[in-house]
């Protein structure tokens, strides 16, 4: 809502001002419509709710000078202090958007008013808000926009522009596609081969007129050809849903066997508690070369249950150990915890009975990179074709390690 201070082109001095409530002595939103200015006899002014509120109390006096006063009705009217104050010039509250002190300087008025001709000015104020008079249109505008308004309004009327009736804008459509007398049709039995076109008000003489059997044979076998089309889908679309669930079924015993074929594979890994194998080390002679003492050949991995293993090889031996050829097992994850583990290296001979095998018990603690084995198991220079350790450049280890609990019959003893 506009106040006057919104719109004062001057701010009013202290004499506008009641001195009780230090508002202006007008109507603050009503001040176009201002009732008069009462004051006591001595000459003091307040606004008029200020006097009401005072007289509501039953006191009969002067709310500033305490000059005893029968009723608000004894008071008089300060004419030259109205005749002042309707002399300022104010902004027309229409600078304002609708309901609001936001003024709109792009479409609000421009004009600089007295306020004692405000009342008037608003009422022919071409940029005063009013609604649409178009019966269920609840729009509101600037009066100048009413014509730019109605062009859009749904609820104006217009006449059709086949039978001249008036309709409203956003029923036309429906008018003329349902209702329209004069609206030309095409016959109802236009997609059987009826090529008739006329007004609506005549469609009954047309089907009275014109024998429509064929056509309407016609239509009767479109729709059976249609008909035969969707059943012939719908059997379509059945038949594959069976196939569907068929195969379905099928894939449900699949999974279930490839689950039980899961569970088995992983409570045998899970239970894998002793591992053999024999690790083939080939091009003995340029391995020999270019492993120099100290540079370590390491196996690929191998797991027993969920412990991962390997065996590291050092072909001219470690340090001190240059005349061995010294290889070690090792425990490559689980650094949490330890396991014992019991193990043997053979190094295999052309004739068995020559193979070497070294066996031991050990705890892999749970530390990593600390592997058991030795330094000095196997001497280099046994290791050679003469000797049947190499065979086609090739050597032999069998490994096995065994993390089974001990049993009595398992147990390892070196005394
Ligand atoms: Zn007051
Ligand atoms: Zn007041
Ligand atoms: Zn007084
Ligand atoms: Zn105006
Ligand atoms: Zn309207
Ligand atoms: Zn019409
Ligand atoms: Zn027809």
């Amino acid at each position: 809502m506009v106040e006057l201070k919104d719109i004062l082109i001057k701010e009013l001095s202290s004499e506008f001002v009641c001195n009780v409530c230090m508002d202006y002595l007008f109507d603050h939103d009503n001040f176009h419509t201002s009732k008069a200015i009462l004051q006591c006899s001595n000459g003091c002014v307040h606004c008029l709710k200020c006097w009401t509120k005072h007289f509501e109390t039953s006191k009969k006096n002067c709310l500033t000078c305490r000059e005893p006063i029968e009723s608000i009705e004894s008071l008089s009217k300060n004419i030259i202090l109205k005749k002042q104050f309707g002399n300022k010039k104010i902004q027309c509250p229409n600078i304002c958007f609708e309901k609001s002190s936001e003024k709109d300087e792009v479409n609000g008025c421009k004009e600089v008013i007295k306020i004692e001709d405000c009342f008037s000015h608003l009422s022919k104020c071409n940029h005063r808000y009013i609604s649409c008079t178009m019966e269920g249109c609840t729009e509101t505008f600037r009066a100048l926009d009413l014509d730019k308004h109605l062009e859009k309004c749904g609820f104006a009327s217009i006449d059709c522009e086949h039978c001249e009736m008036k309709i409203k804008k956003f029923a036309v459509k429906e008018h003329i596609d349902n209702d329209c007398s004069k609206t030309i049709i095409k016959c109802k039995y236009s997609d059987g081969g009826c090529k008739a076109e006329f007004k609506r008000e005549d469609a009954d003489n047309h089907i009275k007129d014109v024998d429509h059997k064929e056509f309407i044979q016609n239509i009767i076998d479109q729709h059976k050809e249609k008909h035969e089309v969707i059943k012939r889908k719908y059997e379509d679309t059945e038949n594959r849903l069976v196939t569907a669930e068929k195969k379905l079924a099928e894939f449900d015993q699949i999974a279930k066997k490839l689950k039980i074929n899961c569970e088995n594979l992983t409570s045998r890994i899970d239970s894998t508690e002793k591992y053999q194998c024999n690790w083939v080390i080939y091009n003995y002679s340029e391995k020999f070369r270019t492993y120099p003492n100290g540079a370590m050949f390491a196996s690929p991995a191998f797991w027993l249950g969920s412990y991962k293993f390997n065996c590291e090889l050092y072909l001219n031996g470690y340090k001190d150990y240059s005349d061995f050829l010294s290889i070690f097992l090792f425990k490559k994850n689980h650094p949490e915890s330890s396991v014992q583990a019991r193990y043997s290296f053979e190094l295999v001979n052309r004739n068995p009975s020559k193979s070497v095998k070294y066996s031991n018990s050990s705890t892999f603690d749970k530390d990593l990179g600390y592997g058991f084995g030795s330094f000095r198991y196997y001497k280099k220079v046994e290791i050679n074709e003469e000797s049947g350790f190499v065979v086609d450049n090739k050597i032999i280890f069998n490994i096995v390690v065994d993390i089974s609990p001990p049993t009595s019959s398992n147990v390892l003893i070196s005394q």
